[in-house]
């Protein structure tokens, strides 16, 4: 019986996942037309908070920004690439920093959203810029 009900929970935590992650898809789907043309512009309505797992590190960001951060082949002076550079050296430095250092001890950086019980428990005193 005991097994039976872990079993359940697995599929409702799985079912959840998949829920939730439907939702943030449809959110992408929505017919309201994004006003923004450039990358420069480009914003998230969701923040989100990058976690490494191994020392408890944590930055709030722009998901859009990370996106952004890895466009590549935007035209040479173009604002495009002005706003793909800042990104790489806004959103870069604390992926590498914890993917190199803790990375190797088996750490990993993972996404938590407001939606995450996780959210409200990252230490402040581990927030990094
Ligand atoms: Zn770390």
């Amino acid at each position: 019986m005991r097994k039976f009900n872990a079993a359940l929970a697995v599929i409702a935590v799985t079912f959840w996942l998949v829920s939730v992650g439907c939702e943030r898809t449809n959110q992408h789907d929505s017919s309201h037309p994004t006003s923004t043309n450039s990358l420069a512009d480009a914003k998230g309505d969701t923040p989100v908070r990058y976690l490494c797992t191994y020392c408890g590190a944590w930055r709030e960001a722009d998901p859009v920004k990370l996106i952004v951060s890895l466009s590549e082949g935007a035209k040479p002076g173009s604002a495009d690439e002005r706003a793909i550079a800042d990104a790489k050296k806004t959103e870069g430095p604390f992926m590498i920093r914890h993917l190199e250092k803790c990375g190797l001890k088996g750490g990993m950086v993972v996404a938590v959203y407001p939606d995450d019980p996780k959210w409200k428990k990252l230490d402040k005193n581990k927030q990094e810029k």
